[in-house]
């Protein structure tokens, strides 16, 4: 069976930068733009893809892992604490998708 290598450290470097640059764009453009936006949301979970980066758990929380789009507070998507539950829990208003992260 072959395993899939891993990526030379540079290369993963420069991915992990065009993440970045890509994340802040969409976030620049979504107000205006928010389907170039979602594109750029994509690019970037396609470049982690092909170099096995991980994104950073802030940039995780950024978008909807469903449609792609950006996650703003008040603008793209609801934040709630449920207490109860000891739970954040963000919905995405685009595409409905309900995200849970526990925390204490
Ligand atoms: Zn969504």
């Amino acid at each position: 069976m072959r395993t899939r290598s891993k990526k030379p450290d540079w290369q993963q470097n420069i991915a992990k930068e065009r993440i970045q640059i890509l994340f802040d764009l969409a976030e620049k453009e979504f107000k205006k733009y928010p389907e170039r936006s979602r594109r750029y949301v994509q690019l970037a979970r396609k470049i982690g893809l092909r170099y096995n980066v991980r994104l950073p758990k802030e940039i995780k929380r950024k978008f909807c892992r469903k449609c792609d789009s950006l996650l703003l507070p008040g603008r793209s998507c609801t934040v709630r604490l449920d207490s109860k539950k000891r739970a954040l829990t963000i919905k995405c208003l685009n595409c409905n998708k309900i995200y849970r992260y526990p925390y204490g």
